[in-house]
């Protein structure tokens, strides 16, 4: 009997369900930043990693899948999704495109030769994205937030940001001065792949799995100790812009990235949920300001993230993700005939504003719509009859929260999106804001 390849596993029915439901979700994210899919070939010319991911990572030096084809080409099947979409990006001209910046995102299958594990796979699948065209922070932002939305659409709460800047290449030269002079005379106590990196790129060897948390390498210089002013900068924005959009984050001065293409941001997203074991990173990025270049391609900056799909739907089983993506912001009841027209206008406001919402059209009884409001996975339930009618009030129920207030009827948008913006600190337990007694 023949088997799956090790390292490989198969989609039966009752599992594809629970990854469509994935997919849709992260392609209605998606569309709500503004990133457009792109598929490209699973195999590349095998120069193409070595180019970009580089000789010195694990990935290229370990992990790939080569062959020579028929033609006698060398091939690899594609260990991750960016340096395709450079690839892509500069043969078919994007840049030269409508818009001066292209924002992209991919789906599919990755291959690396590891070693089978609990969330580690030899043919796995990402969903990635790469904004290219600016070098603005803002757009290092922007790609943090969208990867938080995304897990937060999946209702998954217990998660980190862990981020760190290295720098300009100016920075990263002073750094890596520094880094070098630090280990010279230790650098035969490391591992002999790290003594092979002390050679060619140093910066490797903060990154390196046997010997990262030897007492060396945990007090070596960090890079955020040797940007430049404007390196600086660009760091002190980025976390000026996450603070104003709420997103929390932990800096991460040890934090350094598996690929050789960064520059200034890099980033994570760790889950600290049972169900992912030890392999609890499922989202990491940064930018890179010089890949496409370096590709053949004109200076253009990018900046990018990639999620493990398998690890993404580890973390659902978690969160009892039952398959079910098709959630609403808003279910809006409306009790009796004259309360409709005010329903309606309510309704356009919040579709108009970007709200997913909907109402009930066969007249049920409010025990009926709040089943229906609870089958369309509704995060707010809104309530309007005749006492919010003449109050120009309206109820609304968060069922995140549990939180149950009564408000201006005209501030039910701005009061969703206020709530969206701001996580509420209610207890799960009791529900109480700011609880100190339930231990949460
Ligand atoms: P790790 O340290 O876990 O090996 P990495 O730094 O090699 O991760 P990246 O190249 O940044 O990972 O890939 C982005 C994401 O893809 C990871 O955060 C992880 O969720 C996922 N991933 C990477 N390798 C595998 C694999 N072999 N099997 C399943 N998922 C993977
Ligand atoms: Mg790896």
């Amino acid at each position: 009997m023949y088997q799956k390849i090790k390292g490989t596993y198969d989609l039966l029915p009752k599992d594809t369900k629970k990854w469509q439901a994935l997919e849709k979700t992260i392609h209605n994210v998606s569309k709500i930043y503004n990133y457009e899919e792109i598929r490209t070939p699973i195999f590349e010319n095998t120069e193409l990693f070595h180019r970009s991911v580089g000789l010195e990572t694990d990935i290229v030096s370990k992990e790939t899948y080569d062959f020579v084809d028929r033609g006698n080409r060398k091939i690899t099947l594609r260990p991750e999704g960016t340096a395709s979409v450079v690839r892509s990006y500069i043969e078919n001209k994007l840049y030269a495109d409508r818009l001066p910046i292209s924002k992209l995102y991919y789906m599919g299958p990755m291959f690396r030769y590891e070693r089978p594990q609990k969330g580690r796979y030899r043919q796995f699948a990402q969903f990635g994205a790469e904004a290219f065209g600016s070098e603005s922070p803002l757009l290092d932002a922007e790609i943090i937030s969208y990867a938080v939305s995304v897990i937060k659409a999946f209702k998954i709460k217990d998660i980190e940001v862990q981020l760190n800047s290295i720098g300009d290449q100016e920075s990263k030269t002073m750094y890596k001065a520094a880094l070098v002079t630090y280990l010279e005379k230790d650098i035969k106590t490391l591992c002999s792949d790290c003594q092979n990196r002390f050679e060619t790129n140093p910066l490797r060897i903060l990154d390196c799995k046997i010997d990262k948390d030897t007492e060396l390498l945990k007090n070596a210089p960090k890079p955020v100790d040797y940007l430049n002013k404007k390196s600086k900068n660009h760091f002190d924005k980025l976390c000026a812009y996450l603070d104003a959009m709420k997103i929390k984050y932990a800096i991460n001065k040890n934090l350094v990235r598996g690929l050789d293409y960064y520059t200034h941001t890099v980033f994570e997203v760790n889950a600290n949920l049972e169900t992912l074991g030890a392999q609890n990173t499922i989202c990491g990025g940064g930018r890179y300001n010089h890949l496409v270049s370096s590709l053949g391609g004109p200076n253009i900056p990018g900046v990018g993230f990639a999620f493990g799909l398998e690890r993404l739907m580890l973390a659902l089983e978690s969160v009892n993700f039952k398959g079910a993506p098709d959630y609403l912001h808003l279910f809006l009841i409306v009790l009796g005939e004259e309360q409709k027209e005010d329903g309606v206008k309510l309704l356009n406001r919040c579709r108009l504003g970007g709200l997913f919402s909907d109402i009930d059209f066969l007249d049920k009884s409010l025990k009926a719509q709040f089943k229906l409001a609870d089958n369309s996975n509704a995060r707010f339930i809104a309530i309007y009859g005749e006492n919010e009618k003449a109050n120009h009030k309206i109820n609304v129920k968060d069922k995140d929260t549990g939180k149950e207030i009564t408000i201006e009827r005209d501030q039910l948008y701005n009061h969703i999106i206020t709530e969206l913006m701001n996580p509420s600190q209610a207890c799960q337990t009791c529900k109480e804001e700011n609880c100190d007694n339930c231990g949460e």
